[in-house]
């Protein structure tokens, strides 16, 4: 293979190093601050000759990332820093579960000496956070591993890394686990760092404590100081003005000291039910990853990495039972290890399918999933337009009269709460309404299972999930 006449025969290791640098600064320049923190930051290298520059990436997707995803970037920014005579490969060096490569650590190391120094601060958190939700234990999927990689980036440069970073997903998908692992990962490289990691709606009980002690400075104490703020569930802020209110200033305090912010909740910002906008575009403004359902692959790696951590002995057929049948919540998943743990210690048997099937029973069905029977809007329309003798047109037309209006919004709830689809996507499914009117429907259904939950309206709700639940024509 010819050679650049400018390429050395011979490349001192200083010199690997300067055109390694290179190389990632161009590549940070090209795909941008947040997308180098997530990919760009994990890369390493080796030179197993002078004609070959071999890139370690953690996993396959920092790989499709390089090679596909930013196919350009990438290449260009390897022949601004080798010439276009280097021959690249990448390879990949870790599987599923995490452990930190050697420029992880490298990285880690700098920052954290960095952050050592800078701060000091009076007191440290209470060291409480799950021990066992950590980066270690979370099973990294193609679900997930956005907001995984999201949220080690964060843990390894809080200071520098995108503000604030929003996770959302459905319920038991890993949500409070990836929080709970940001804080330890943080409170491991620096054990000075103040690290608040709460859920919204303890935030918002203290806020309304302490007003009505007229005590609030305390709080504020407690709550600007913080060098790390990771927030659970944020979507409990709606419920009261006061707690959208402090946590609004909180978090412009904490950004303006850049500050780390983390925040998760069960749904996107912009679709956040009567939250105030000036809080959802707080939210929107940094990085918003979301956590998917697990896929068949992850699920059974889910199972046995907790089957082995339990010391359950589970055959395999078990498992692929499990995994078959409990699609869309790893807690589900835990669970049905637990319950299957207990029965077989209690009764002193073996775990078999057949006592999966006797035990799990419940859970399989809640889950929505034994019969592969997947609720769509169409479904949840003709079951409403049944039930109120309407047909489904009326559903999707404009007619405002409280007899379709009200099963309507029934419908736009149902829509909401059983299937995936969002907030426009409703809309569109019931006569191109916008989005905001799938959104008021929710908060209205929603303030009257709070306020009124003997109403008439609420009784038809509940027939109405039994019949969804029980299927069409049953
Ligand atoms: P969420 O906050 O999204 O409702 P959690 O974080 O509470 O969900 O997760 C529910 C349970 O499932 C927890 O016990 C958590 O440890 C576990 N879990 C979720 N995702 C994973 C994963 N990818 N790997 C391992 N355990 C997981
Ligand atoms: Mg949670």
């Amino acid at each position: 293979m010819s050679k650049r006449p400018d390429v050395k025969t011979e490349t001192t290791e200083s010199d690997q190093e300067s055109n390694w640098n290179v190389f990632l600064s161009e590549l940070e320049s090209r795909v941008g601050q947040f997308q180098f923190q997530i990919f760009g930051s994990h890369l390493d290298y080796s030179r197993p000759d002078n004609t070959t520059l071999e890139i370690l990436v953690p996993r396959n997707f920092h790989k499709e990332w390089l090679q596909e995803k930013q196919q350009n970037e990438f290449y260009n920014s390897v022949e601004r820093a080798y010439g276009e005579e280097i021959d690249v490969i990448i390879t990949v060096t870790e599987s599923t579960t995490d452990s930190s490569s050697s420029s992880d650590k490298n990285n880690l190391n700098k920052t954290k000496n960095n952050i050592n120094e800078s701060k000091r601060f009076p007191f440290a958190e209470s060291n409480d956070f799950n021990p066992d939700h950590t980066f270690e234990n979370f099973i990294v999927g193609d679900c997930n591993e956005y907001a995984y990689s999201a949220a080690k980036a964060i843990s390894e440069d809080p200071a520098n890394s995108f503000n604030p970073l929003f996770v959302y997903g459905g319920v038991g998908l890993g949500k409070t686990h990836l929080l709970n692992a940001i804080a330890h990962q943080v409170k491991t490289n620096w054990d000075q760092a103040n690290v608040k990691c709460i859920n919204a709606e303890q935030f918002t009980n203290e806020i309304i404590n302490a007003i009505r002690e007229s005590n609030t400075k305390d709080f504020k104490y407690n709550y600007r100081n913080v060098d790390m703020f990771l927030v659970d569930d944020v979507q409990f802020l709606a419920k009261t003005d006061a707690a959208q209110e402090e946590f609004y200033h909180t978090f412009n305090e904490l950004y303006e000291k850049g500050k780390g912010t983390v925040f998760c909740s069960d749904s996107p910002p912009e679709e956040i039910s009567k939250i105030e906008e000036r809080l959802r575009s707080r939210f929107g403004m940094g990085l918003t990853v979301d956590i998917q359902p697990p896929g068949y692959e992850t699920r059974m790696a889910i199972l046995q990495k907790k089957a082995e951590s339990e010391d359950l002995t589970i055959p395999d057929e078990v498992i692929h039972y499990i995994a078959d049948n409990i699609q869309d919540n790893v807690r589900k998943l835990e669970s049905c290890l637990t319950r299957l743990g207990m029965k077989a210690s209690l009764s002193e048997t073996p775990i078999t399918v057949e006592m999966a099937q006797n035990e799990l029973d419940d859970l399989i069905s809640a889950s929505g999933t034994g019969t592969d029977r997947v609720v769509t809007i169409d479904e949840i329309q003709s079951i409403i337009a049944e039930h109120f003798d309407l047909s489904i047109s009326d559903l999707t037309s404009k007619k405002r009269t409280r007899a379709i209006a009200e099963p309507r919004q029934l419908a736009m709830f149902l829509a909401r709460k059983q299937t995936n689809a969002s907030y426009s996507d409703i809309g569109d499914m019931f006569g191109g309404r916008d989005h905001s009117t799938v959104m008021h429907a929710q908060e209205k259904i929603e303030s009257l299972l709070d306020e009124e939950p003997d109403s008439e309206i609420c009784s038809h709700l509940r027939t109405l999930r039994e019949k969804i639940q029980a299927g069409p024509d049953q």
